[in-house]
């Protein structure tokens, strides 16, 4: 039977309201839509909360919920020890960055890039359709492996930037693509046909209310179940090529 595997679902978004969604809403999405396991994380709130927030879910779901941290410059104290310590001490499987509150800039993200190159762990970057700025990291950084989130930009109805970024992965064997928002669907075999299934993982960016959050997991799923491709490719897209890539059981 095929595996399903989320790679991208908020224990807090990055919405206006800074919806969050307990653990418990979260489990119940993936039981309604039979998602197996779900990479978890928190943005909108510092390093160290982001890091709690997905310890007590992991803690109450440690079969189903992998947590990744969340990447933010803070004034307070430096962020790197705190991502180091999760990763290294705490089970933390990835990183987590966002274009819409942490610059993708050299003097403010690089550090992250380079020390989840060190530690072996993916960073899951929304981009926010920056394609310039992914390239840099990408190219400045081939031993870390970098999940674009939403095939470049969430919602992105620009079929030539989707186009860029799938070109930009061909070029880079260490950026991986994630689908969860992608509306452009046929996009997503293009994808399959010049990158291969290897490096694009299926996601929810859930819970989402709208319509209600088991209808959005469901909705997210029968679009890669409609696409047009091999029981292997869609099987590697669902749920293989995050449990390879994050060496889960
Ligand atoms: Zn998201």
């Amino acid at each position: 039977m095929t595996r399903i595997l989320d790679s991208h679902v908020h224990l807090k978004h990055g919405d206006l309201a800074r919806t969050e969604y307990s653990p418990d809403i979260v489990v119940r999405t993936m039981d309604a839509a039979g998602i197996e396991r779900a990479v978890v994380f928190a943005m909108s709130t510092t390093t160290s909360e982001s890091i709690a927030m997905a310890e007590r879910a992991v803690r109450a779901f440690p079969d189903r919920l992998i947590p990744y941290a969340y990447a933010l410059p803070s004034y307070e104290r430096p962020v790197l020890a705190e991502l180091e310590d999760a990763i290294a001490n705490r089970g933390f499987k990835g990183i987590k960055i966002h274009a819409g509150e942490c610059a993708l800039r050299e003097y403010i993200v690089d550090p992250v890039l380079a020390l989840a190159g060190r530690l072996g762990v993916p960073c899951l970057i929304d981009a926010a359709g920056n394609l310039g700025a992914t390239e840099r990291l990408v190219a400045a950084f081939p031993g870390t492996t970098i999940i674009v989130a939403h095939m470049g930009q969430y919602l992105c109805t620009n079929g030539r930037l989707i186009d860029q970024f799938v070109d930009l992965a061909v070029r880079h064997g260490n950026a991986l693509l994630d689908l969860s928002g992608v509306v452009l669907s046929w996009k997503i075999e293009d994808a399959v046909r010049r990158l291969g299934s290897e490096r694009l993982l299926f996601g929810t960016d859930g819970p989402d209310k709208a319509p209600d959050t088991a209808s959005h997991a469901r909705l997210e799923l029968a679009k890669i179940r409609m696409l047009d491709l091999s029981a292997a490719d869609r099987e590697s897209i669902l749920g293989g090529n995050l449990v390879r890539l994050l060496r889960l059981p």
